[in-house]
């Protein structure tokens, strides 16, 4: 079956994912963020949730990874435990075909469990700032071969006060990974950060709509 997402160059099993899922057409802000993405650019997403922003993100990592590599390919930060339990799963079922391995990191979870599926390698970590960095301090996630990071609503983890967990977290991966960076809106701290930690990001704004 062909798709439109065929004409953004994705993995015939990415495009077979999104149209299991009842994807037919690419949304605006996928049509514009998968492309400059898959070319290794960073980017600073202004947008909302409902407009296709996690398959946006998470298709090009899905493209570019090589499922089964032995270490930690591509990290997504995400505010709180139940959108990084969203995002995990999303990018799980678009990846299946591909048999990615994506773990979600997040507090009140047991470490054990975390802790030997990173043993048995990953190749996605989507986590909250602070579990993330428990794990990282306790030597048990290697983020040194991070190809892309993600920043998910980004301005929500600033004003939960994950600012400095963040750069943490963004200087134990290697400083040229892909940074993309995605929020509702973007105030002067966000914009600081971007400055500090992105690589001439190209803006993208997208209105909110309802799918
Ligand atoms: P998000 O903004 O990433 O939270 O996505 C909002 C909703 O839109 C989710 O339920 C997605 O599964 C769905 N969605 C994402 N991309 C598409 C698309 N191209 N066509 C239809 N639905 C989509």
């Amino acid at each position: 079956m062909t798709s439109e997402f065929d004409q953004l160059g994705l993995h015939p099993q990415l495009v077979q994912a999104v149209s299991e899922r009842g994807y037919s057409t690419p949304t605006p802000i996928q049509t514009k963020i998968i492309p400059l993405t898959m070319t290794g650019q960073d980017v600073l997403g202004q947008a909302q949730t409902g407009t296709g922003k996690t398959a946006a993100f998470a298709l090009p990592i899905l493209h570019l990874i090589t499922p089964g590599a032995g270490h930690v390919q591509a990290l997504i930060v995400a505010p709180t435990r139940e959108l990084a339990m969203q995002v995990a799963k999303a990018v799980y079922e678009y990846g299946r075909n591909r048999e990615v391995r994506v773990l979600a990191i997040y507090g009140g979870q047991p470490y054990g469990r975390q802790i030997n599926r990173l043993r048995k390698g990953v190749d996605v970590v989507v986590g909250t700032p602070g579990r993330l960095l428990d794990l990282i301090k306790q030597k048990a996630l290697d983020l040194s071969q991070v190809r892309t990071v993600v920043l998910d609503e980004a301005d929500e983890m600033l004003s939960m006060g994950f600012v400095e967990d963040i750069e943490t977290i963004l200087e134990t991966t290697p400083s040229e990974r892909q940074t993309a960076l995605f929020s509702a809106t973007l105030p002067p701290a966000i914009r600081r950060l971007a400055d500090q930690y992105m690589n001439d990001p190209q803006a993208i704004t997208i209105q909110r709509q309802q799918l």
